[in-house]
């Protein structure tokens, strides 16, 4: 199983989000902002990216154009994490593969994973 890459800003979530995964099985990368994440995804190539949408520096949108930008989007499939209120039309013009809407249930999200962990 390919390592998951989880970005977002929120220290509380990537904590939650890398202790429920790593329960799991998985193996987790962080990253808490668009940039640091295409360096990981460069360096680790994970099989899913856990993508927040509102973050400093690189935001969620930025961060797609740039995957595809280094050719690195086939590679991985992207779940977007995301509270912000226009999730659902923001996910939908990204070319992304899924959206789950903060606050989720863990038992959802881990659905999720399971079924786009590569
Ligand atoms: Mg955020």
């Amino acid at each position: 199983m390919k390592p998951i890459l989880i970005v977002d800003d929120d220290p509380g979530l990537q904590e939650m989000l890398q202790a429920t995964l790593e329960y799991e099985g998985y193996t987790v990368f962080i990253a808490e902002d668009g940039q640091k994440a295409l360096a990981v995804a460069e360096q680790e190539h994970p099989g899913l990216v856990l993508l927040d949408l509102m973050m400093p520096r690189m935001d969620g949108r930025a961060f797609m154009a740039e995957l595809e930008r280094r050719g690195l989007r086939g590679e991985m499939a992207v779940l977007v994490v995301s509270a912000d209120r226009h999730a659902k039309e923001i996910a939908e013009g990204l070319n992304v593969d899924g959206l789950i809407l903060k606050p989720f249930d863990v038992p959802e999200f881990m659905a999720a994973v399971h079924q786009m962990a590569r």
